[in-house]
């Protein structure tokens, strides 16, 4: 790949890219020229093997990003072994589903550790030594609809998803003129092993596909691009976006 979207030379941190939307942006930024760090709880080799048949290097990073520490600790240990890293894609994230009102202390700390508290301090770790040089690096963050709506039943993924989208606007207000670009992708009804429930469910599925303008559902692959298009010079100038890729759901 030339141009605007060659990622040749960059080197990417993706979080959960074991599976679904983080090994489809994993892939996605290996095929555009960048070597891939692929970090999660679960083994990489499925990951990896594709990255290879594409032609691109990808490297394993195993660690738990419910525990912060843990998530620091891999992350450098990672840009010490492969050399600095210039993008990074926080993806892994989790759910938990009750009423608001016998919403459980464990069910709002598990999912906020996952989905913001880890993902603040990565940014901070990533951000550092790139700021200290000069250098240059994009940030990722994955978000949601729920960035934006509010949802039932899913009390602490839309007060972390909502987090996601304050928390990248800030950072890119602190560090877009330092070389740094922040933002976020919305995905919208993604298939994956996320939603299988959904979809299995006939109902709901003819529900949520009535409301989707796109008429179906979107793949892991649809994300893939998204994340090649901010990681790119193409996208130098955006910074704090929440960039939803929801085939027009929230446009509805
Ligand atoms: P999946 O459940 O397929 O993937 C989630 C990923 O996060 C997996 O790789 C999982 O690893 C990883 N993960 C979860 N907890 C941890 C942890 N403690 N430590 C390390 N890794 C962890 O879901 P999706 O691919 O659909 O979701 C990816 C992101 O996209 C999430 O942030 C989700 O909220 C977001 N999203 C998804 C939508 C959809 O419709 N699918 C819609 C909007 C947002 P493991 O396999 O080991 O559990």
């Amino acid at each position: 790949m030339s141009g605007l979207f060659d990622l040749s030379g960059r080197r990417a941190f993706v979080t959960g890219a074991n599976t679904g939307i983080g090994q489809a942006i994993a892939l996605s930024l290996g095929e555009a020229g960048a070597q891939v760090i692929c970090a999660g709880r679960s083994s990489m080799a499925g990951t990896l093997a594709k990255l290879k048949e594409a032609g691109a290097t990808g490297f394993e990073c195993l660690t738990d990003f419910a525990d912060k520490d843990a998530a620091i600790k891999a992350f450098e240990r990672a840009a010490e072994t492969h050399g600095p890293i210039d993008i990074l894609v926080n993806n892994a994230g989790i759910i938990r589903r009750a009423d608001a009102l016998d919403f459980t202390e464990a069910d709002w700390d598990d999912v906020m550790d996952v989905n913001l508290k880890s993902v603040f301090f990565l940014c901070q770790t990533f951000a550092r030594p790139i700021l200290n040089s000069k250098a240059e690096g994009t940030i990722i963050n994955i978000a949601s609809m729920l960035s934006f709506q509010g949802g039932i039943r899913v009390a602490s993924y839309t007060a972390s998803k909502s987090g996601i989208a304050g928390l990248t606007k800030l950072l890119a207000c602190e560090w877009a003129g330092k070389g740094i670009n922040v933002n976020a992708i919305a995905p919208g009804y993604i298939s994956t092993n996320n939603t299988e429930a959904l979809r299995a469910d006939q109902q709901r599925n003819d529900d949520i596909l009535k409301r989707i303008p796109a008429g179906r559902w979107g793949e892991a692959s649809d994300i893939g691009g998204a994340a090649v298009f901010l990681s790119s010079k193409a996208a130098r100038y955006v910074h704090g976006a929440v960039i939803p890729v929801d085939g027009g759901w929230l446009a509805r």
